[in-house]
């Protein structure tokens, strides 16, 4: 049995070109803003681990490491640039729905890390509960957002 071509941005089955008529100019949007911020998000997701690696020397290793894992999972969460491999998985709506969810957990852990070693635990768990209020928010914004 051979594998019936998806459509690359909803994922959906057809049999005979790239998108389905209605998926193509969200593709062709998608395609011209990878190509256009490509750089912006490889930047962003480099160069901090780079700063925050140099001054793991001067502030706490666990708020560098927090605040590396908060850059990192709000630039993927703003630009869902994953593997090819996750594209042709999941399409680009796929693609960009788990970047969504997976950017804003890595965020929610980053700032739990840095609230452990400023505030210390009792704070901790008074910030956990505002982030799992505000996460709980976003992630209302992400479903809203595909559904329509
Ligand atoms: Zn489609």
């Amino acid at each position: 049995m051979t594998v019936m071509p998806k459509c690359a941005y909803c994922n959906s089955e057809n049999h005979t070109v790239e998108t389905c008529e209605e998926c193509k100019i969200g593709y062709d949007t998608f395609k011209r803003f990878t190509k256009r911020y490509l750089y912006v998000f490889l930047t962003l997701m480099i160069v901090p681990v780079f700063v925050l690696c140099v001054s793991m020397i001067f502030v706490d290793v666990l708020i560098c490491m927090g605040l590396m894992l908060a850059i990192m999972g709000a630039t993927l969460a703003v630009f869902p640039f994953c593997t090819p491999e996750t594209f042709d998985a999941l399409g680009v709506l796929g693609t960009i729905k788990l970047a969504r969810i997976l950017g804003t957990v890595i965020v929610v852990c980053g700032l739990l890390i840095v609230c452990a070693s400023v505030f210390g635990i009792i704070l901790l768990i008074v910030a956990l509960v505002v982030i799992t209020i505000v996460s709980i928010f976003s992630i209302n914004l992400v479903k809203k957002k595909h559904i329509n």
